[in-house]
């Protein structure tokens, strides 16, 4: 399995450091936002930076990019169409990251919505998703619309149970309560909610997540189910008729839950 591990920066941001399969001194990372926390990371264990991904131009997610890109030669990689602070690869989906050195190859997804341009890296069991995917949640749609980001959201969910889903944020307790909120009968859900409070008690982060448990608990992804949608056309006070109308619905009351 990839051995990838967290790196905290601001306040609820994961920096996820991934680890060669050729020689584990060898390291990646995905949307090092900060490049303080990662320099000290990689001198504490005497790591080389290889690679930098980024999925999305938001500066919490790039804005260490050119930093680590100067101080350690790392090539970087970025989405085609965003407008990121440093020259990188610009990558689009079909398009496929290979990271030599490392022996790791990702295949770029699209993935608009919360950007317009915002892309993901999948391969080795692991999809790293930036701020499209939060487990028990999605991101806002800052650029996108309603039915680009389920189309997105659709396309991970196709995704093989078992991939390991790395998130940019720590936002699951939070997502939680509203799924809890959205779906009250979903046992699923309740289980999650203790298992994250136990996590996050110990100071551990809950993720990464996998699709097959984001396909139980995130409402994002549950826009066809019965109970989802009764919910949210109880709040429209309406028939809602299309998943993306639920979808939109669903993202909206997220937006001023609290
Ligand atoms: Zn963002």
């Amino acid at each position: 399995m990839l051995d990838v591990r967290p790196i905290p920066a601001f306040k609820d941001n994961y920096i996820w450091m991934i680890r060669g399969l050729r020689d584990p001194a060898a390291v990646a990372v995905v949307d090092p936002g900060d490049a303080a926390p990662v320099a000290a990371a990689l001198a504490a264990e005497g790591l080389r930076l290889e690679a930098i991904l980024a999925t999305h131009h938001h500066a919490d997610h790039v804005g260490g990019v050119a930093e680590l890109a100067a101080a350690s030669g790392a090539r970087a990689y970025g989405p085609a169409r965003e407008r990121l602070p440093v020259a990188v690869e610009r990558m689009a989906g079909g398009a496929t990251a290979r990271i030599e050195s490392l022996g790791l190859e990702f295949a770029v997804i699209d993935v608009p919505g919360h950007t317009a341009g915002h892309i993901a890296y999948r391969g080795h069991g692991a999809l790293f998703c930036g701020d499209t995917l939060f487990s028990a949640g999605c991101g806002r749609l800052f650029e996108g619309t309603a039915e680009q980001m389920l189309a997105s959201l659709d396309g991970l969910a196709d995704l093989p149970d078992a991939t390991r889903v790395f998130c940019g944020h720590e936002y699951t307790e939070a997502n939680l309560r509203f799924a809890m909120t959205v779906e009250p009968r979903n046992s699923a859900i309740m289980d999650y909610v203790k298992r994250a409070a136990a996590l996050r008690a110990q100071g551990t982060p809950t993720l990464p997540s996998t699709i097959g448990l984001e396909k139980r608990v995130n409402p994002f992804l549950r826009s066809r189910h019965e109970d989802v949608k009764s919910a949210a056309e109880s709040r429209a006070g309406r028939p809602l008729p299309t998943p993306v109308a639920v979808f939109a619905e669903i993202r909206s009351w997220k937006d001023g839950f609290r």
